[in-house]
């Protein structure tokens, strides 16, 4: 795998189905910025342009995104920034950081919800067990298919 640090720039009005490495593809009209993430794993990093999302800035050379590119859903969990169509690889941040932040954030909902969410135990509803056993059914004939076609 190979890391990209310079990146070429397309502006496009759809974004291609098969994605070239080391480029990024703006599409003013539908407001969104593609690339391969930049590691070299293939994976494809979508960045809508909004105000509460990302932006662009093209000056007349080079490409700028910001904010950073977190890829924390992928394998790689990759994390740079596009600054002038250069890629500056985040050094800093270790996978056992990422896990402490991903952690806070289960606290943080669990602390939210926690006081609204059901006790699976004691308020289960009749409904709620009817769906269960009904989950159950169709996996046992799902089984039970599948051996009449082996026999
Ligand atoms: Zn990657």
């Amino acid at each position: 795998m190979k890391r990209e640090t310079v990146l070429k720039h397309e502006f496009v009005e759809y974004i291609p189905n098969h994605l070239k490495e080391g480029t990024i593809y703006i599409s003013v009209t539908f407001g969104t910025v593609v690339h391969k993430c930049c590691c070299g794993c293939g994976n494809e990093v979508i960045t809508p342009l909004s105000p509460t999302d990302w932006k662009v800035t093209f000056d007349g050379e080079s490409i700028s995104l910001y904010p950073s590119i977190g890829n924390w859903n992928f394998d790689c969990k990759s994390h740079y920034w596009i600054k002038n169509s250069r890629v500056e690889w985040d050094k800093k941040r270790s996978g056992k950081e990422i896990n402490s932040g991903r952690h806070q954030d289960y606290l943080y909902k669990s602390k939210y919800y926690g006081k609204n969410s059901l006790s699976p135990d004691k308020d289960i509803t009749a409904n709620d067990r009817a769906s269960k056993s009904d989950k159950l059914e169709a996996k046992n004939n799902f089984w039970s298919r599948l051996r009449s076609w082996w026999c």
